[in-house]
């Protein structure tokens, strides 16, 4: 079985539990024993620290974040 990373919507409460892919939308928190959802945290991070990389402030040619508006 593979180990999850969650974090309870309710408290925030973070947790990792080995637990059947079919049964990855059924964790509950293990303190309030309110709903909890799969921690993406990392994956967010790893986007948010790509995005914009081509722009540098002076040559915008070749940048699709920015709109050449530098
Ligand atoms: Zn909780």
């Amino acid at each position: 079985m593979p180990l999850y990373s969650f974090v309870c919507i309710d408290c925030k409460h973070k947790f990792d539990e080995l637990v059947p892919v079919e049964k990855r939308g059924d964790v509950i928190c293990p303190k309030c024993a309110g709903a909890a959802d799969r921690d993406f945290k990392g994956a967010f991070a790893f986007i948010s620290g790509n995005k914009r990389s081509s722009c540098n402030g002076s040559n915008c040619s070749g940048c699709s974040g920015c709109g050449g508006n530098h």
